[in-house]
């Protein structure tokens, strides 16, 4: 009996952390696909190392990890304290200061990032603070000032971020630093880059079209984390290759009693349009601090999961906790149990599922009989992954074998649900050869065992982009099938 394939992949925030000796080696072994790089935080100089370390230390465990670059995005924040945090109490006057030169600030006044915040707010809004632990109602705008009362108070510290309850503070997607940073990922060849604050399509196509100028090749997750977002959400999805659950920002702006409802509807939504999905923040908080999850923490990954997402992640738990190894390792082992204890059903009838493309019917007829019949495996011989993705986005039991010889595409692969990217190159046999080359090789690799039916779906010139067009039903040993296996 084989170890059960997790199918549900993991995301894990690079920081502090994980720079010990050794540290990024115990992370990925506990199961890491895609590793974050948070660009709010750390210099160029610490993601490119940080980059190539992780890369390292993949490649001395044999392992493949994607990297993802996360834009810092426009996040209003306060300013500085001049003499350290500050404290603020229920009911006192405290004033935003939009000036560029505002000086730093005290416990009656701060500077804020965003110097048109007087044009966007009225008497009566509610800013939060800090992720919501501070709030503050707008009083009065003056010019170049916005002067509120302290509803919630707490210690404020330099650089907290401010959203507006009910979102609409209207700044650009992408600022200068953001700019920098595209470029950034560019060079250190992330796989993915995700994009924050997104209102509309619009945000990821000038990210996306930022990054094809700097030559980078990344993949584009769109961060749902503001009220605009979710109003333009199918246009967004529509025009990324993933999204993000964005929990923290977008529980700030929408008020936390939204989010099990929005999580849902961004995870159906991001499937429809068969795009990826990941779903991020707090998810094993209180593991920064303990060696163990919350037993809501295990309901909430546990219930992501079932939700259909093709990704959790965790940010500070392996970032700046002080058991970032633990955290993964909790991570998949409630992954494997929701997905032990809980059977995607799909509706995999044409009417509900577009059919317009080749290779997407096929994944679709090939998913159809792996469920009718009970196959071992799916096996997709892709150039670029597409056939591998359009499999996965159909929620089942059954795993995906992507073969493909193309690094660039199988580390892109890592953050589908289901799907297990495998290194085979396919050029210069035909195809009846490569479908017995590529079985053999899994078979080699101890994925299957003989008489293990199988569904093999590849294209008539094996190599080539978008070629898929053929769908194959196998069984491990028998004749032509994988010959050789009695030299083994
Ligand atoms: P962040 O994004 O961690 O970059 O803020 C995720 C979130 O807001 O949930
Ligand atoms: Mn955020």
């Amino acid at each position: 009996m084989q170890a059960q394939l997790r199918r549900t992949k993991i995301i894990a925030t690079l920081g502090p952390a994980t720079d010990a000796p050794g540290a990024l080696k115990r992370l990925l072994a506990e199961g890491v696909d895609v590793v974050r790089l948070n660009l709010s935080h750390g210099t160029h100089e610490d993601h490119r190392a940080r980059a190539d370390a992780v890369r390292a230390a993949a490649a001395e465990l044999g392992n493949e990890v994607g990297v993802l670059a996360d834009l810092q995005g426009p996040k209003i924040r306060v300013e500085r304290f001049a003499a350290g945090p500050v404290h603020l109490d229920p009911g006192q006057d405290f004033l935003l200061d939009c000036r560029i030169d505002a000086p730093p600030g005290d416990a009656s006044r701060v500077g804020v990032s965003y110097h048109d915040l007087w044009r966007d707010v009225r008497p009566g809004d509610v800013l939060l603070l800090d992720d919501g632990l501070i709030s503050l109602e707008v009083i009065d705008v003056l010019e170049q000032a916005v002067r509120c009362r302290v509803l919630a108070g707490g210690r404020l510290s330099d650089r907290k971020g401010i959203n507006r309850l009910g979102g609409g503070l209207t700044v650009a997607a992408l600022s200068d630093k953001d700019r920098a940073d595209i470029r950034l990922a560019a060079s250190i060849g992330a796989d993915f880059l995700a994009v924050s604050f997104v209102k509309t399509a619009d945000d990821v196509e000038q990210a996306r079209a930022l990054l094809r100028e700097a030559g980078g090749d990344a993949a584009l997750v769109a961060k749902i984390e503001r009220a605009e977002a979710i109003e333009n959400l199918s246009a967004i999805v529509e025009v990324s290759d993933a999204v993000m659950v964005a929990r923290g920002d977008l529980g700030v702006e929408i008020g936390d009693a939204e989010l099990p409802g929005l999580q849902k509807k961004i995870i159906r939504e991001a499937l429809l349009h068969k795009r990826v999905v990941i779903t991020a923040t707090q998810m094993m908080q209180s593991m920064v601090e303990s060696p163990i999850p919350t037993r809501a923490e295990v309901l909430d990954v546990a219930n992501a999961v079932i939700d259909g997402t093709d990704a959790v992640m965790l940010s500070q738990e392996t970032a700046a906790g002080r058991h970032p190894d633990k955290a993964v390792a909790a991570m998949r082992r409630v992954c494997l149990g929701a997905e032990r204890q809980f059977e995607p059903k799909e509706d995999l009838s044409p009417g509900t599922h577009g059919l317009d493309r080749t290779d997407q019917a096929i994944a679709l007829a090939a998913m159809f009989l792996a469920n009718q019949i009970g196959v071992r495996a799916l096996i997709a011989l892709t150039e670029s992954g597409g056939t591998a993705q359009w499999l996965s986005r159909y929620r089942s039991t059954v795993p995906i074998y992507a073969l493909s010889r193309n690094p660039a595409a199988r580390r892109r692969m890592l953050l589908y649900r289901d799907v297990h990217p495998v290194e085979f190159d396919a050029r210069g046999v035909g195809p009846t050869q490569a479908a017995r080359e590529a079985v053999l090789h899994l078979f080699r690799l101890g994925h299957l065992a003989v008489d293990d039916r199988v569904i093999l779906t590849t294209g008539d010139h094996t190599g080539q982009l978008g070629g898929t067009n053929t769908l194959k039903l196998l069984k491990v040993g028998e004749s032509g099938v994988a010959e050789g296996l009695g030299d083994l």
